[in-house]
């Protein structure tokens, strides 16, 4: 089903105290939202059990990556079904990051997703065009195809596992971001790709990322086809991070 959904990506960012004092404060304003937003918090590995105990179910939980495969000789990875065994709901895959800087394809994307939604837990698809493909005129060619590729082996009963995030690589951590009619241009077209792969479009929660922050959530929250937020810096400061989710209106 299409949910409301603003989650925090800290990246390699964080500490025990911060999951205690963020996680514990996130959970306090969590439980009084009437926007029926799912608040996730998605820390580094290490942390995901001090997070899970201050989550306590009120916040829902994910890693930032995982391997391909589920167990066996890959020293440094975790596999879905860890991340699952350990409490975690969520999984990021294709963020832009590990595509830039771990050198991730579009083929690795599509056979972790696989794996992901396969052992229950929901991938968030990470997609965005770069700023030399949106000066070009590329973006929207982009990002359609990272949809259709990261995407290519879902299989067909899987598809309420699955959350794409648009995120413009030339807006993340920069201050910089899509004007809400954008963003909502691209969610749109987004949408098609998934209607025209056969998936069930109109369900599937389309998150927007690249410097949401409390001053901009609102707009971007406001256009039809955006779903919620993946936020990077502002998801570690606590109340900036609630006010974001807080950006919604109150559910109908
Ligand atoms: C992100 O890391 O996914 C992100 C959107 O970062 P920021 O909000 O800092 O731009």
């Amino acid at each position: 089903m299409r949910r409301r959904i603003v989650a925090g990506n800290w990246k390699m960012n964080g500490s025990r105290d911060l999951s205690e004092e963020l996680v514990g404060y996130v959970r306090s304003e969590a439980g009084s939202l009437d926007n029926g937003v799912e608040v996730v918090i998605i820390p580094p590995a290490i942390y995901i059990g001090n997070v899970l105990d201050q989550a306590q179910g009120v916040v829902s939980v994910g890693v930032q990556n995982v391997g391909q495969w589920q167990s066996g000789a890959y020293t440094g990875e975790v596999s879905p079904e860890m991340a699952k065994d350990a409490g975690c709901r969520y999984v990021l895959v294709g963020h832009s990051e590990r595509r830039q800087i771990f050198g991730e394809t579009d083929e690795l994307v599509a056979e972790k997703v696989s794996l992901v939604v396969s052992s229950g837990l929901v991938a968030i698809v990470c997609v965005g065009e770069t700023l030399e493909e949106r000066e070009s005129g590329q973006a929207e060619s982009v990002v359609a195809h990272q949809v259709r590729s990261g995407l290519a082996f879902v299989p067909k009963g899987q598809w309420h596992n699955v959350v794409v995030a648009y995120e413009p690589v030339w807006a993340i951590g920069t201050g910089k971001t899509a004007t809400a009619g954008d963003a909502q241009d691209m969610h749109s077209a987004i949408r098609g790709v998934l209607k025209d792969m056969g998936a069930p479009a109109e369900e599937i929660s389309l998150l927007y990322g690249g410097s949401v922050k409390a001053d901009n959530a609102a707009a971007l929250f406001s256009e039809p086809d955006i779903d919620g937020g993946l936020i990077g810096g502002a998801s570690l400061v606590a109340k900036e991070f609630m006010s974001i989710c807080r950006s919604f209106p109150a559910a109908t």
